[in-house]
Parts: structure tokens; C-alpha cells; sequence
């Protein structure tokens, strides 16, 4: 059976993060627009954006390696630091006006202070260590980062760690007190609610089964209803497809020419999950190392101090691994079928270059639980498995393209806005720095889509969002005062806090 359905000006496909985000931008932007979502899970926030799915650091480059690389001359370039720092600021910015127009409430239910701490080993990591501190701590971005190689001084700052630590290898750690831990799936539920009350409506349990272009340019939409298998159509002048995982096959069956020579690598992940509570309560912090030799970069191993329903854990992890599904409630036939004749040779290109990453996400995959306990004790030397419980987090679907740099079939590790030329479909894809860099991501969408509103909406986007179309890193003091502002809204303030 089939219906179809009123138009509507904006269809917003999934009800993770970036739906949220997209929406709750939208709603301020343009709240006289009608917008419908269709989730196929019985709830927002479900996959990736749960807060056991990903591992909710407010990603910054205060402490992840991986984004200040060393160039051949042995110096380090922040330039993708300061970029990602500078995008997890207009979040916090976008958070602190939804905060104060009251239109979500209590911050501390979705971002805590946590200090962001680098560990390294070995005399060549902690050679890179105090470079890049040297590099990062004169800049305003990253003022009160602190650097010691003093095993007296890391035992106050990681105790755990530190404790039964019998190798004589130097060590060494920077520390940064104004990190944040964040529960996006608490924040995406919030955002949800907040969407309902303005009228936008949610339809979960609803499955977007085909996106087909209209002779009139409308968008339709083909929904099917999990449980009766029910199917409306749905029309809209603007399709977001924000299916997480799933926004590849979706985008597919949009046939724009965008869509394209592209192809999906998914990555599973694994977190190990502390169950005793005298070991949770020893450590305070996102500690996060160095990835392996050949590891993938979304497997940097870190231990975390988490809030989630209200109470303190710990995580560790993630332990990266290779699995065909594109989300976590997904189909093991999703890689196979996204495979097209327009991306074949791109995916078979990629499959050659990237035996190597398949093969460590295998053997990743074949872990014993006492093989992933050894490498937890690379963190915390007396860890005992007992305490350690196994979750299973969200999938990462990884942009295959065409590119110049890298030629056919290169791995992205990044997320990517692709969307129709005439800017009324778009979609997201990829999942790193994810979350965390929502806002400038959706942003983005924005542009690409809306560019005749742009002006007309400039001054609400610079209200809720003053640093929009603005490098901080130029205009230091106006990052203290931003900094600031966000900090006490959000309540992140800290006495010792280096911005009050
Ligand atoms: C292991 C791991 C660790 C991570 N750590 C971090 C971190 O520390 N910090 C950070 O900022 N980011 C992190 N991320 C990335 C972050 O989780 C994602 O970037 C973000 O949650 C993506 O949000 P989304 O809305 O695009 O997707 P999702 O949250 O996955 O939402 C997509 C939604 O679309 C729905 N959907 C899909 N297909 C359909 C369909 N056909 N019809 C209807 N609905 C559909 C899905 O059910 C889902 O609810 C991590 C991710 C993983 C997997």
C-alpha cells in the first residue's frame, strides 16, 4: 500500500548529530521552513552519535597526535591543529546560544571538562612530543598546554598509568586542562526534542527506501514504515541525507553526478569498558597515544574518563576492525552492494592499495580478549581483565575517491559535504574529526546549498555564532573572550581555568 504525501520545504534523512545540528541551524535561520525526518531506529542519537558508539572527546587537537604531523625537516605542522581547533570552537559557540536562548538546557548533561592529554614513549615519540608542545603551547590556541618528562610529575597527572611501570624507556606527556568530554548522544536526543517542540516533525521507525528527482525539480522521497512495511512518499525542495553510515547508499540512488566514482570502507570498533569502580575513580582524563606503525589513524589508542548517564567511567580503546556493514545495525551485504559500475574500478583500485589496512583491520578482528588486555597494559601495567568488559561501538564508513594527490581509489580519512550543483540534495560522508565539528560541517551545507540566503542570513549566523567566517588564531583576544563565554555557559569553568 502507498500514499503520498504533503510537500515539505526540507527533508532531513537520520536523526544522529548532523540532522541535529543541520535542523536546529536551520530553525533559527529559516523557522517559517516546514521540516520532516525520517529515522529508521526507534529513537534519535542510536548510532555513531551514541555515547558508547563513538568516544565522545570535544576533538580539538589538544591532544591527538595525528593532527600535527612532523614534515621531512623535522618541524611539525599545526596547520590542521589550529583548523580543527578552530571548528570545535563555532560548537561550542552554536551550543552556548541554543544554552542561553534556553532552547536546550543543562550543558553538563552533554559536555564536561576533562584534561586532553598526549602519552609517548621511547626517545623518538618524546622528541616529537616536545616539538609539538613547543610548537602548539606559544599559540593562543592552545595556551596552558603543559609538557614534562618527569615520571614524578606524570604520576600526579596519570596516576594509573604511571603505577607498575617497570620499563626504563623515557616517557613523556602534555597536559591541557581545558579539554571536554562530550556526550553526543545526549546532545542529539536534546537537540531532537528541541527540534519537536518547534514543530519540525519526527518520524522514527521510518526507512528512506529510494530518493528520486521529480520532473518538477521537487525531491521525492520513498519511506517505508519499519514495522507494518508500509511505504508513503514524500516530497521536498531539499534533501539532507544524514544517514551516518548509511548516507552512501542513499546518495547512490540520488543519481546526481556528484555521487558518483565514490565508494564507502567500512571500519568497525571496539571499546573495553571499566566495570570496577576503585579503578575508574584513579584516572581523570583523555589520555591519547600514538597509533601503531600501519595503524589507521581512527585507532590511536586512548583511555578515557567518560560521563555518560550521569555517572564517571572508563574507556579504552578503540580497537579498530573490518566489518561489511555500513552502520552498526546495518546488512552484511552493504559494502558488496554499493559497489556500481561507475565506482567499481575506484573500489577495486582502493582494495589493491590498501591490502595492508585490510589486513591489520583483520588481524585487528582476530584479537583475543588476553591480546587486547596486553595492549591495555601498554596504558595501565597492572590492569586485570576482570575488570574489563567488551563494547561494541559504531561503524566508520571511510571516503574512497579519485583524487590528484593520492590517484584512483585513495582513502579519506576525513568527512566530505557532497552535494547536487544546484545545491538540493547533499549529503555526509566520512566520520573523522565527526562529531565534534558539526556545526562548521553543517555550515558548510549551508553554503553549498543556500548561497542565495547567505547574506540575508549572515547577521543571526554571526549572533549565534560569532567567530562564523573568522580565523581566531589571527584575532587572539577575541578567542579568549569567546573561549570564555562558551566555557561559563556551558560550565566548564574551572577555578585554575588559564581563560578565566
Ligand atoms: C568508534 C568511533 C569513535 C568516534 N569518536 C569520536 C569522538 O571522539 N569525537 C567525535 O567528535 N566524533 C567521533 N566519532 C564520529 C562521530 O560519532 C560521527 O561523526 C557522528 O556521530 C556522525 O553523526 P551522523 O549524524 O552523521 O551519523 P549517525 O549518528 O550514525 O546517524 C545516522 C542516522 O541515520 C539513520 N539512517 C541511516 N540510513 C537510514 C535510512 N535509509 N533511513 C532512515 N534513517 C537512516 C541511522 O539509523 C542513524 O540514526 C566516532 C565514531 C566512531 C564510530
Amino acid at each position: 500500500m502507498s500514499n503520498v504525501q504533503k510537500k515539505t520545504d526540507v527533508i532531513l534523512i537520520g536523526a544522529g548529530v548532523m540532522s541535529a545540528t543541520l535542523g536546529s541551524l536551520l530553525k533559527e535561520l529559516a523557522p517559517e521552513w516546514d521540516i520532516k525526518v525520517f529515522e529508521k531506529l526507534a529513537d534519535a542519537g542510536e548510532e555513531s552519535s551514541n555515547e558508547w558508539n563513538n568516544a565522545g572527546t570535544g576533538h580539538s587537537a589538544l591532544c591527538e597526535l595525528n593532527y600535527t604531523s612532523e614534515k621531512a625537516d623535522g618541524s611539525i605542522d599545526i596547520t590542521k591543529a589550529i583548523r580543527i581547533n578552530e571548528q570545535f570552537q563555532l560548537s561550542r559557540q552554536f551550543w552556548s546560544y541554543l544554552v542561553s536562548s534556553k532552547l536546550i538546557r543543562n550543558p553538563q548533561d552533554f559536555i564536561m571538562p576533562i584534561p586532553h592529554m598526549s602519552l609517548v614513549q621511547g626517545e623518538k615519540n618524546v622528541s616529537f612530543l616536545k616539538k609539538r608542545f613547543e610548537a602548539l603551547s606559544n599559540n593562543p590556541l592552545f595556551q596552558g598546554m603543559e609538557y614534562s618528562d618527569s615520571p614524578d610529575k606524570l604520576k600526579e597527572w596519570i596516576p594509573l598509568i604511571m603505577k607498575g611501570r617497570t620499563s626504563n624507556e623515557p616517557i613523556a606527556a602534555t597536559k591541557i586542562d581545558s579539554g571536554t568530554d562530550v556526550n553526543f548522544g545526549a546532545l542529539t536526543r536534546m537537540l531532537f526534542d528541541h527540534l519537536k517542540n518547534k514543530g519540525v516533525q519526527v518520524h522514527y521507525k521510518r526507512s528512506v527506501k529510494d530518493i528520486k528527482r521529480k520532473s518538477d525539480g521537487m525531491w521525492e522521497v520513498k519511506v517505508a514504515d519499519v514495522d507494518s512495511g508500509k511505504v508513503e512518499y514524500h516530497t521536498a525542495k531539499f534533501i539532507f541525507i544524514g544517514g551516518g553510515g548509511g548516507s552512501l547508499p542513499l546518495l547512490q540512488k540520488t543519481g546526481i553526478p556528484e555521487s558518483k566514482h565514490i565508494g564507502g570502507f567500512p571500519v568497525s570498533g571496539l571499546f573495553m569498558v571499566c566495570n570496577n569502580p576503585e579503578v575508574i575513580a584513579q584516572h581523570h582524563g583523555k589520555v591519547y597515544g600514538k597509533a601503531k606503525v600501519g595503524a589507521p589513524p581512527m585507532s590511536v589508542p586512548h583511555l578515557d574518563t567518560r560521563y555518560i548517564d550521569n555517572k564517571k567511567t572508563l574507556l579504552f580503546g578503540p580497537f579498530a576492525g573490518f566489518s561489511p556493514k555500513f552502520l552498526k545495525t546495518g546488512s552484511n551485504l552493504d559494502l558488496i552492494s554499493s559497489v556500481k559500475p561507475n565506482n567499481i574500478l575506484t573500489m577495486l583500485a582502493a582494495g589493491v592499495k590498501e591490502m595492508a589496512l585490510t589486513k591489520y583491520l583483520i588481524q585487528q578482528v582476530l584479537l583475543s580478549n588476553e591480546k587486547r588486555v596486553e595492549e591495555l597494559r601498554e596504558f595501565i601495567p597492572n590492569a586485570k581483565s576482570e575488570d574489563w568488559d567488551i563494547v561494541v561501538a559504531g561503524q566508520r564508513v571511510q571516503v574512497i575517491k579519485d583524487t590528484e594527490a593520492g590517484g584512483k581509489g585513495t582513502l579519506q580519512f576525513g568527512t566530505e559535504v557532497v552535494s547536487a550543483a544546484d545545491g538540493s540534495v547533499a549529503a555526509l560522508l566520512g566520520a573523522s574529526p565527526g562529531a565534534s565539528t558539526a556545526v562548521h560541517v553543517m555550515l558548510e551545507v549551508l553554503e553549498k546549498c543556500f548561497p542565495e540566503n547567505m547574506n540575508k542570513w549572515e547577521p543571526k549566523i554571526k549572533e549565534m555564532i560569532p567567530s562564523y567566517g573568522m580565523s581566531l588564531v589571527d584575532h587572539p583576544d577575541f578567542f579568549n573572550e569567546i573561549h570564555a563565554s562558551t566555557s561559563q555557559t556551558l560550565g566548564l569553568i574551572k577555578k585554575e581555568s588559564v581563560y578565566s
